[in-house]
């Protein structure tokens, strides 16, 4: 490994993710995975955390499907994280379709299995709807979610996501800020963006969140494209993700995934090298449980060997 490692923190099991990422010290790095739904996917994502582990974390994260789908598959990855490696695990807490008496017992099986560290989260309204099906949901809004486990466990460290382009169901541009606002003076602690492809982007939204007094660190979330039908996937999901003209042209030019990959990596790469110059809290990588695009990345930034 190269000296220049130095960049990437060293994780401590069981400890805050809160403190561990200190922007006094140095940038931290994350990796976020989703629960496998086969036996294969289950090897390959073993295979990934195994590869992606020598990199020292700070944490790494799990996602949850929501309407409680994936709920099982998320606590059982989560736990055997948490005692199989020495990796901080963070679950993702989606509040949508669950009521208070289950989140306190979900909530709570984790924290009797020593989890202090969790990332709150609405959910999105299941396909075809919109959101005015949480109107009579006991937790409408992440704020709601976020409340009850800083009213219930205080001891947990809650993070939260954002959105550099915005939401989807934004009220609009300048509210949407005074709400993420509200999340943190509720006792979030982190936050860890939507993917963005422009670093402009993220620097003006880091910007807008410093002069509303959001002081906290903002992990940017970078996912390096691999395959035409990746992109198209990622700019369902998040409508206002914007993929550069500069990007694309690439992507245009490349033929067949393998360019594609290449393209996308050498992109991501560019972006983490500019959010390293800049002083960045934090990069959280949405690996889709692959290791090589994260690891190539770091390669290339002479990161690691
Ligand atoms: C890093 C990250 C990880 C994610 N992981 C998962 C996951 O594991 N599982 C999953 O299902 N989804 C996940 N998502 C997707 C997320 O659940 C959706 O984007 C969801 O639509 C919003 O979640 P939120 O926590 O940001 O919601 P909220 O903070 O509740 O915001 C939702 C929308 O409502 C608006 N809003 C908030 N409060 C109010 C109010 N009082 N009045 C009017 N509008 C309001 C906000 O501006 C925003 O537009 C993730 C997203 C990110 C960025």
């Amino acid at each position: 490994m190269s000296d220049h490692q130095s960049v990437v923190k060293t994780q401590a099991a069981g400890s805050s993710v809160g403190r561990m990422i200190n922007r006094d010290t140095s940038p931290s790095i994350s990796f976020e995975f989703f629960p496998p739904k086969t036996e294969k996917a289950a090897e390959t994502l073993y295979r990934s955390i195994e590869n992606l582990a020598p990199l020292n974390p700070s944490f790494v994260s799990v996602t949850y499907g929501a309407g409680g789908t994936t709920r099982k598959f998320t606590h059982d990855l989560v736990l055997r994280i948490k005692k199989t490696t020495d990796l901080t695990v963070v679950p993702h807490m989606v509040c949508v379709g669950c009521g208070r008496d289950e989140m306190y017992r979900i909530i709570g099986e984790y924290a009797d299995e020593g989890i202090t560290n969790m990332l709150a989260l609405r959910g999105d309204p299941p396909k075809g709807e919109d959101a005015g099906v949480f109107e009579d949901a006991e937790f409408p809004y992440a704020l709601d979610l976020i409340k009850f486990i800083k009213k219930e466990f205080p001891h947990i460290c809650v993070g939260a996501a954002c959105y550099p382009e915005g939401h989807k169901e934004t009220p609009n541009r300048l509210r949407e800020m005074d709400l993420l606002k509200e999340k943190v003076d509720s006792g979030v602690e982190w936050l860890v963006t939507q993917m963005f492809f422009d670093n402009y982007e993220f620097y003006d939204f880091v910007e807008r969140c410093r002069m509303l007094g959001i002081s906290i660190p903002v992990l940017a979330g970078i996912m390096p494209i691999t395959s035409k039908g990746g992109m198209e996937k990622m700019a369902e999901l998040s409508p206002g993700t914007r993929f550069p003209a500069k990007l694309l042209h690439g992507i245009d030019w490349a033929e067949g995934d393998s360019l594609v990959k290449n393209v996308g990596i050498q992109w991501a790469t560019q972006q983490v090298f500019d959010l390293l110059a800049h002083d960045v809290d934090g990069i959280h990588f949405y690996t889709l449980n692959r290791s090589k695009p994260t690891l190539e990345i770091h390669r290339n930034l002479g990161l690691y060997e």
